[in-house]
């Protein structure tokens, strides 16, 4: 490649696919450039992955949070990871699942991309996801993993790797298995 190449701008068709990793454990002990918090829309903490979240990053994400004016359902925003290893945390809000005729599928859908738009837009290219809606939001978990898996593996991004972190190990077997299938 010569010097003129090397400076040209990436255009989307340069983009490769993120390999996808998984693992089993606590989101926020993961060493990546941002982790994806599974918010709620006032963005001023909660339970499960988000309590966990806040705790790990110290009240200084609160605040912070507090300026942000909340988030929709499928959207995501950014902020600092303060006192986390990961720089940066992706906050964004899964459907509450209502049976899946609520347009469930596409807003999750929407929160993997739009996740994955904000990485690109903060240059991080390593992103570790929790498996958002699965837990007090009640999406069941094989059809979550299938969105989860589907969206990320085809999404235009510039991010290298993605790892899936789950927390127990039904939601694990659940993204092994469409891994696994999705090597063959
Ligand atoms: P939601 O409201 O989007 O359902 P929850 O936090 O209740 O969000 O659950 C989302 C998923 O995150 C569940 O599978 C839950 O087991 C998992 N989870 C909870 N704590 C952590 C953590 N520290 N690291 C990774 N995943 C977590």
């Amino acid at each position: 490649m010569n010097d003129q190449n090397e400076s040209l701008p990436r255009t989307p068709d340069d983009r490769l696919r993120p390999t996808l990793a998984l693992v089993l454990g606590d989101i926020t002990a993961q060493d990546v450039d941002a982790i994806v918090n599974a918010a709620n829309r006032s963005l001023l903490g909660g339970g499960g992955v988000d309590g966990a979240i806040h705790r790990a990053a110290g009240p200084a994400l609160l605040e912070y949070c507090r300026a942000l004016g909340g988030c929709e359902t499928g959207q995501a925003k950014i902020t600092p990871g303060f006192e986390l290893h990961a720089p940066w945390i992706i906050h964004t809000v899964g459907p509450i699942w209502r049976g899946g005729t609520d347009g469930e599928p596409a807003l999750l859908a929407s929160c993997y991309r739009e996740s994955l738009t904000r990485a690109d837009e903060i240059g991080a290219t390593t992103v570790a996801f929790p498996a958002i809606s699965t837990g007090v939001y009640g999406y069941p978990t094989d059809a979550a993993a299938r969105t989860a898996v589907t969206t990320v593996g085809t999404a235009p991004t510039s991010v290298n790797e993605v790892r899936f972190v789950c927390f127990d190990q039904q939601t694990f077997d659940a993204y092994d298995s469409l891994l696994r299938s999705r090597e063959h």
